[in-house]
């Protein structure tokens, strides 16, 4: 193979030469998330007709849209399956290190025991199965926090059943920093600067999940509803995970712009809040439940 080494030394420097200078070679920009579907076969019950890998490639991409900061570079390298779990989905971490400290490695399994009735959308990009959208926020000294964006009222195939996007965006969720074997992760989670609303605590439930009814990275999905990355998911990642400069807001359709009309007529709900200097109370914090302006097809 002596001509071929030969040959390789001889294009090599081209080669490289060439992905340094054309114009279709992409820089790596913020988080990638590069996902490999390792096999087992979804549950034979499982309806929507949509299928794991789309979903996943949808829930990657949402999170990716949350951490674009050109100036850092965060790669987490994910396998996933199906498999008989204890609920829904698990995250195990496989790896983790670095500087900034980050989880660089983990397996997802996503339950087949026939336990989990899920809802596998063949649209997983819009919310077109859900009629209504609520929301929620922390009122901080920076003005709103959101805190939950939960689409409920699902028909037909959605209807009562576990939807595995939100599943495939929780689990992502611990691969990026919520996690409990996660070295730099730690309970509860304080805001710092650069990042904004720095001063405000995040309550989690050990360094896994936030303890915020309706947060993606909250303990409880219900069936027949949908939960979307809320910023305080976000938040929560690039402070554990030390990204500076987060999107807070990474869903492009419909939100952000729909959002802002939707926060009309509010509905107080308790929940808790602390702030900077170590004062702690509880508030009111506000939901607005209607009919999606999207509605359901
Ligand atoms: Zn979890």
């Amino acid at each position: 193979m002596k001509s071929l080494n030969r040959h390789l030394i001889r294009v090599l420097p081209i080669v490289a030469a060439a992905a340094l200078l054309g114009p279709s070679v992409e820089v790596q920009a913020g988080l990638i998330i590069h996902a490999t579907f390792v096999g087992g076969d979804a549950p034979s019950d499982m309806a929507g007709g949509g299928d794991l890998i789309d979903i996943f490639d949808a829930a990657a991409s949402f999170w990716e849209a949350a951490f674009t900061d050109p100036k850092d570079h965060w790669v987490v390298n994910i396998q996933y399956q199906w498999g008989p779990v204890n609920g829904n989905g698990q995250f195990r971490t496989t790896g983790q290190g670095g500087d900034p400290h980050r989880i660089e490695s983990g397996t997802i399994t996503f339950d087949n025991s026939g336990r989990t009735p899920f809802f596998a959308d063949p649209t997983p990009r819009d919310n077109s199965e859900y009629t209504q959208y609520t929301q929620g926020h922390f009122d901080t000294p920076e003005g709103p926090l959101i805190i939950s964006r939960v689409y409920s009222g699902a028909t037909g195939d959605a209807a009562g059943r576990v939807d595995l996007l939100s599943i495939a965006e929780h689990e992502l969720g611990h691969a990026l920093g919520l996690s409990l074997d996660n070295t730099g992760a730690s309970s509860p989670i304080i805001v710092t600067a650069p990042l904004p609303f720095a001063g405000v605590m995040i309550p989690s439930v050990g360094t896994d999940h936030l303890d915020i009814v309706g947060a993606l990275m909250g303990l409880i999905q219900l069936p027949g509803d949908r939960y979307l990355i809320s910023p305080v998911d976000v938040l929560a990642e690039a402070q554990i995970s030390q990204f500076g400069d987060p999107n807070l807001n990474p869903y492009s359709v419909p939100e952000p712009d729909s959002l802002a009309l939707l926060s009309i007529g509010l509905v107080a709900l308790a929940a808790w809040r602390v702030f900077r200097y170590g004062r702690s109370r509880p508030v009111a914090w506000v939901s607005s439940m209607f009919n999606s302006p999207w509605g359901a097809s």
